[in-house]
């Protein structure tokens, strides 16, 4: 660690904290981890990590100082907790009486990264399992535990930068690569710097600009700049990774695991998930390349589109559009990496991620049905048909008109943007549920006509992939299915009260009074309309399609085990 009298006696002076390795090292060389802990501290009863993990567990160096001096004791769920981040009971009495000499064990702040059994902690988490928890965090699957989370912060890195670079295919400086090898993670850092980072449409794009990528990614690597005709080469296409211009609380690896994002949860922690999730999307796909519009602007749309939502509907909201923003993009990039490899581009994606967040803006929380029977203003304007769906397409498309930003003007020679305009449009008007039908239908037939799946027509394939997301809660976990459908239940009973209101008879199922239980309301839908939906998606997704096959099984099994007949009533 390079760390010698002097360098250490001058951090002392300037109360710069030491990483954890650097204490380990200390240690090795005699020093007492706790004495200098004490030098920097002061008054302080732990050390920074420590007091790092007690915040994450949600208690205060205050909180247990007051309690131990109370005699009050700690709840089991509080122990197991403290636990968890490396404190037994014994061990928070020595460090803030001090009543005994820290033990060797105590020195060893590996225990506060280790939230395993005691027994079970290794001599001392090595390297190794630093680099082999990068490599999992840079696969397609893994993701990181908690106390992987830790060592590799103790790297001075912290977790939330390493997902943004990974994400962004971003680079590490000269001194990070320094400190990340010599944790010995030089190979998940060749990696990174390999043009694996860059898909093959985008390889497209930026070959179409007379460079290989590698001499770019060598050049970017590098640092080494390009001479102006290669710049003009390039046109506006943005060779650098793009500064972050938003602060991510998801990564492209949670959104490729299935159930690695729950939009529930992510509208719980900001205000805005729909602007979180499309964002994500298009940093981490390099969409910056593809669309002309700068991403300022991209920005300022992706927000008026969910604030063009409205909140307070308990369904047809921003977190509905952010949870088939999200759903669009997993079905979508699981077809890309099976059966339809090469069949996708990165326009596509394009189309079907900005049809997914339109699809329902503006929504008023009642269906079509609705509108018409109460001859609404907008029933009007649309003579009955698809209204909503009519309504959703042109407030959106008006949004982008009157804020001047062309979310579809793109740097390749084709498709022309009027097509990709109408492919939306047509996305749109089929997440209408009056031709679900004919939908399933068409697509279960194509799916047995072509055992070459990429023979299946394109605009017929994106318009189901934009459908199912659409309708697919039941393909989540369980948990988050059971709120989704409380949600849309209780629009349709809100709706149900409004036409008792205007004089009119709700159908049974909006009717507080006469509606079936949930269950059995919910039973029905999955096995009638969800099922024959998945089928063809099941058979194009292949192995892919595993765990929302699962959660629907599951899904499915939960209604079915619950009591689908109204309690008896008392009177
Ligand atoms: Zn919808």
């Amino acid at each position: 660690m390079g760390l010698d009298e002097a360098s250490i006696q001058q951090r002392l002076e300037d109360r710069e904290p030491f990483t954890a390795d650097e204490l380990f090292s200390l240690e090795s060389a005699g020093f007492d981890p706790e004495e200098l802990h004490r030098r920097l501290h002061g008054e302080s009863c732990f050390s920074p990590s420590e007091l790092q993990t007690l915040a994450l567990i949600g208690m205060s160096e205050e909180d247990i100082v007051r309690r131990l001096l109370a005699g009050e004791e700690f709840s089991d769920e509080e122990l197991k907790w403290l636990q968890k981040g490396g404190f037994t009971l014994a061990k928070l009495i020595r460090r803030v009486f001090g009543t005994s000499n820290p033990t060797k064990e105590d020195g060893d702040l590996s225990r506060s990264f280790w939230l395993g059994p005691e027994d079970e902690m290794p001599e001392r988490l090595t390297n190794q399992n630093m680099a082999m928890a990068l490599q999992r965090l840079m696969s397609d699957i893994g993701l990181l535990s908690d106390e992987e989370h830790y060592m590799l912060e103790s790297c001075g890195l912290s977790m939330e930068e390493m997902q943004r670079r990974l994400a962004l295919g971003d680079g590490f400086t000269e001194e990070e690569l320094e400190r990340l090898e010599s944790a010995g993670l030089s190979a998940s850092l060749q990696r990174l710097a390999s043009t694996e980072t860059i898909s093959d449409s985008e390889r497209q794009v930026l070959e179409s600009c007379g460079l290989p990528v590698e001499e770019i990614h060598r050049r970017i690597m590098t640092g080494e700049d390009f001479t102006e005709d290669e710049v003009n080469r390039k046109n506006s296409t943005e060779m650098k990774p793009e500064p972050l211009q938003f602060d991510p609380l998801i990564t492209k690896n949670q959104m490729d695991v299935w159930d690695g994002v729950d939009v529930l949860d992510l509208d719980k922690k900001c205000s805005e998930p729909l602007f979180q999730v499309f964002m994500t999307i298009w940093y981490s796909q390099k969409m910056s390349l593809l669309v002309k519009a700068k991403t300022e602007k991209v920005q300022e749309y992706v927000r008026a589109v969910e604030a063009g939502y409205h909140r307070q509907n308990p369904y047809h909201n921003n977190s509905h559009a952010a949870e088939v923003t999200l759903m669009t993009y997993q079905i979508w990039t699981y077809l890309s990496a099976g059966s339809f490899k090469g069949y996708f581009e990165q326009v596509d994606l394009l189309v079907v991620l900005l049809a997914a967040a339109i699809h329902d803006i503006g929504h008023p929380a009642t269906n079509n049905d609705f509108l018409v029977k109460t001859k609404a203003e907008l029933a009007l304007r649309y003579h009955d048909t698809a209204v909503l769906e009519n309504f959703h397409l042109a407030t959106a498309f008006q949004l982008m008109r009157s804020r001047s930003i062309s979310m579809l003007d793109h740097n390749l020679p084709s498709p022309p943007v009027t097509s990709l305009r109408r492919r939306i449009v047509e996305i749109v008007l089929a997440t209408d549920m009056a031709v679900h039908k004919k939908q399933v239908d068409d697509m279960a037939r194509s799916v047995e006509r072509h055992t070459n799946r990429q023979e299946i027509d394109k605009r017929m394939l994106e318009q189901y992939i934009v459908h199912t997301a659409d309708v697919g809660h039941p393909f989540r976990p369980v948990p988050q299915h059971q709120e989704w459908a409380r949600r849309v239940n209780e629009e349709f009973l809100q709706q149900g009260d409004r036409e008792k209101e205007l004089g009119f008879t709700p159908i049974e199922m909006f009717d507080r009074e006469k509606a079936p239980p949930l269950p059995k309301n919910q039973l029905g839908f999955l096995q009638f309309v969800i099922q024959p939906l998945w089928k063809p998606m099941e058979a194009l997704l292949d192995t892919k399609s595993r765990p929302a096959s699962l959660f629907l099984q599951r899904n499915i099994k939960v209604w079915q085990d619950e009591p689908t007949e109204n309690p008896p009533s008392d009177g």
